[in-house]
């Protein structure tokens, strides 16, 4: 099967009601034909849903689903993107091991790395990503873990999928990638050698901004380990979101399809624009990674940020002069979003440290939604027209 066609096709166990959509399973147990078959299914002689916190039908159904569509040979499904990101850092890391992490990763991720890992003995170093070269020297022989996330948020920056993968390997060390911005339509991380691949799938997998979730896929051995540290610290995720989401992954191309489709239209707009300084899209030519974005992404993906010339004062002029576009934190909705990091997200950082990831004080991040493109240009338009100082 194509993993189009799986991402429709694949099926939890039929109920005998012969129901064409997956039901939601809403139970937190299951129960057992005799003592024997309750012994047998612990002894894991036998296959079977015991316990939700570890097995639920829906769940399993949504995570071979994402199995397919990354090429994976194993997943799990935990509650939040960000729960998608600790609980490997907790199965896979151990007191005294180094991970080695792109200094442009989602901001909690950086939070976990440099406030929680601590704790346990668990010392991060932060790798440019403007800089691969550097890289290699940031290796320790204590290395476990290299994380990295591409394009990154919010400065669309990308990572050599095929160059980092070789370099982990020679190393023996794992390669955890967040693929969050460029979902499975766009790339699969697997396919060039990473270990693991994250979804939020929060963002473009719901794709219309209803439920939290998350999932871990990758390496059978690899996965075991965090399913073991999953199903006994307990981050599952809800049947209802797994439901919900599994049936949004039917429609994860065509709805991707679109969203970079109409990215890249707003894209070539905002770049002939008189009141923009800078747009920045994967597969705009003016992108300074355009060659590796072109062999790495099957698309541009659905986010464009560009800088407007008056800086901080026209970037929030320009969000409360939006009529139609949503101000809010979220992406991947249907509803196209509009972002100013410097004065929110990222608004606790120094000026230096938000150029270190690539923001100005005029950074906007638009998470291209799936309305007529016509009218989210014009939208963009008159916003702009009307931020001028
Ligand atoms: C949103 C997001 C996360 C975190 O996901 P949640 O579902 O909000 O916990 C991680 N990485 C990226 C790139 C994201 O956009």
């Amino acid at each position: 099967m194509h993993p189009e066609t799986a991402a429709i096709r694949t099926r939890a166990e039929q109920s005998p009601h012969r129901e064409h959509a997956t039901s939601i399973y809403m139970t937190s147990s299951y129960t057992f034909d005799s003592a024997e078959h309750a012994r047998a299914l612990f002894a894991k002689e036998m296959e079977g849903p015991v316990y939700s916190r570890y097995s639920n039908p829906g769940v399993d159904e949504f995570v071979a689903k994402v199995c397919q569509m990354e090429n994976a040979e194993d997943g799990v499904a935990v509650a939040t993107g960000m729960s998608a990101v600790f609980t490997p850092f907790g199965a896979l890391l151990n007191t005294g091991d180094h991970l080695l992490c792109s200094q442009s990763v989602f901001g909690s991720t950086t939070q976990i790395a440099n406030k929680i890992l601590p704790r346990w003995g668990i010392e991060t170093s932060f790798a440019p990503i403007e800089d691969p070269e550097a890289w290699p020297d940031l290796f320790r022989p204590n290395t476990k873990l290299v994380c990295i996330e591409t394009p990154s948020n919010p400065a669309l920056d990308l990572i050599d999928l095929e160059w980092i993968s070789k370099l982990c390997k020679e190393r023996g060390v794992l390669l955890f990638v967040d693929n969050v911005f460029a979902t499975p339509v766009v790339q699969r991380p697997l396919d060039y050698g990473a270990d693991l691949v994250m979804h939020s799938t929060t963002k473009f997998m719901d794709g219309q901004g209803r439920s939290l979730g998350g999932i871990v896929v990758g390496k059978k051995e690899v996965i075991e380990e965090v399913r073991f540290f999953a199903r006994h610290t307990g981050p599952a995720l809800s049947p209802f979101n797994a439901w919900l989401v599994s049936k949004s992954l039917e429609t994860l191309y065509v709805r991707m399809e679109r969203h970079c489709q109409s990215a890249l239209k707003v894209a070539q707009f905002l770049e002939g624009h008189s009141e923009v300084a800078f747009v920045k899209y994967p597969h705009l030519p003016s992108h300074p990674q355009y060659e590796l974005a072109k062999r790495q992404m099957a698309m541009g993906g659905g986010i464009v940020t560009f800088d407007v010339k008056g800086g901080l004062e026209q970037g929030r002029r320009f969000l409360d002069a939006l009529q139609m576009c949503s101000l809010s934190a979220n992406l991947g909705d249907t509803r196209t979003i509009c972002t100013h990091p410097a004065s929110t997200t990222h608004s606790s950082l120094t000026d230096e440290e938000r150029a270190a990831v690539g923001i100005l004080p005029g950074f906007v991040r638009i998470a291209v939604g799936l309305e007529y493109i016509d009218d989210i240009i014009a939208d963009l338009d008159q916003a702009l027209q009307a931020s001028k100082g």
